[in-house]
């Protein structure tokens, strides 16, 4: 096993969605790790050393004594890890890295697009900046299929309370015209990106997710908006 790797318990378990999980992994005993909001951590399973797979974390730099880390089901581990992960089992865990960082800077307005279950790193962003009080501006467009898809809905409407430079704006795509969501529907176009820009060189484009979504607002911010690529920070799933 290489050196830096650490077996940690699963202290907490929480269903998000029927098909949505955090897990909170406990630091061991005088664990110390110099990471950042925005990092992902590598886990496998004791029985299956080779089978790694890489989740971001949904926590932030300032909580302290665990990661926590919400998993879709989804493939083989994404499936093991929500049908089967409990409290009390142990997950080998190789420690965060990633370039996917929030420039957490006063004059700086953070767009993060996600879908799905891609908006799991952006709950550390919003926490960060909350817990520490910072004026930087940050926005998430989240596009789900339905209302009963949002992750994180309490928490980010929490968040948004709590910081007047926080908003968390959804967008359904598959409601019934029944249905009575008062909010926006469709996918995330420039259009609705626009909106959200007050001054287009402060703004810091992120996304993160699946490749079809992450392409999808790579190509909007830099063709649509005509942003340049300095500017955008992606994170693809694969
Ligand atoms: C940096 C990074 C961060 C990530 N963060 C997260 C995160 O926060 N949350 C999260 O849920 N995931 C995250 N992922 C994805 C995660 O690593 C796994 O890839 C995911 O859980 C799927 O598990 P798997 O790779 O074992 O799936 P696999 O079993 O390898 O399957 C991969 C894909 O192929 C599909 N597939 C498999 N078999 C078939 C088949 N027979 N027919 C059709 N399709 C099939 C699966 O549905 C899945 O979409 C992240 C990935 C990266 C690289």
């Amino acid at each position: 096993m290489p050196k830096n790797v650490v077996e940690m318990e699963i202290d907490e378990v929480t269903m998000e969605l029927p098909d949505t999980k955090t897990l909170r992994l406990k630091w061991p005993e005088g664990y110390e790790t110099d990471f950042k909001t925005g990092q992902f951590i590598t886990v496998y399973w004791p029985d299956t050393p080779k089978y790694k797979r890489a989740y971001s974390l949904s926590s932030c730099a300032l909580d302290t004594g665990f990661f926590e880390v919400t998993i879709k089901r989804d493939g083989k581990m994404g499936t093991r890890i929500v049908d089967w992960a409990e409290k009390g089992n142990k997950l080998f865990v190789i420690p965060p890295v990633g370039r996917f960082l929030p420039v957490l800077e006063p004059e700086k307005h953070l767009v993060c697009i996600a879908g799905g279950s891609g908006v799991t790193p952006f709950r550390g962003f919003a926490r960060e900046a909350t817990l520490r009080k910072l004026e930087t501006k940050i926005t998430i467009l989240y596009s789900v299929r339905t209302t009963e898809d949002i992750i994180f809905n309490d928490e980010f409407r929490e968040l948004e309370q709590k910081n007047p430079h926080f908003k968390f704006n959804v967008t359904c795509t598959r409601l019934s015209d029944s249905d009575p969501w008062p909010g926006r529907r469709g996918r995330i176009g420039a259009d609705w990106v626009k909106e959200q820009i007050s001054n287009i060189n402060d703004t810091i484009f992120y996304a993160c997710g699946p490749n079809a979504l992450v392409d999808n607002a790579e190509r909007l911010v830099l063709e649509e908006l005509q942003c340049p690529k300095e500017q955008l920070k992606l994170e693809k799933w694969g």
